[in-house]
């Protein structure tokens, strides 16, 4: 999946369209002990065992891919998800 580097979009904070620069989003760093891993590990205690074991085969849906829009007039950054769902890695700027 290929995506432009360069898009005209809305700004927020300009509050008007203007030129964006795209890049892919690095993914953010997990907290040690989000409240999400404190109740998988909360869940997991004792000889429950892991409630993640899959029953089923499970089917492998592609990633949506988080790209990092940059405006070109205030250099304010934020993230959006782009809607597809890709198997494969998206190229930008290609
Ligand atoms: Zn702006």
């Amino acid at each position: 999946m290929k995506v432009p580097d360069k898009i005209r979009t809305n700004c927020p904070k300009c509050k008007k369209h203007t030129q964006h620069k795209v890049r892919q989003a690095r993914k953010g760093k997990e907290k040690r002990m989000n409240w999400g891993r404190r109740q998988y590990e909360r869940v997991k205690a004792g000889y429950g065992g892991s409630p993640r074991t899959p029953k089923k085969p499970v089917f492998k849906i592609g990633k949506r891919t988080v790209l990092l829009l940059e405006c070109g007039e205030c250099n304010k950054k934020r993230q959006k998800v782009y809607s597809a769902r890709t198997k494969k890695t998206v190229e930008v700027g290609k």
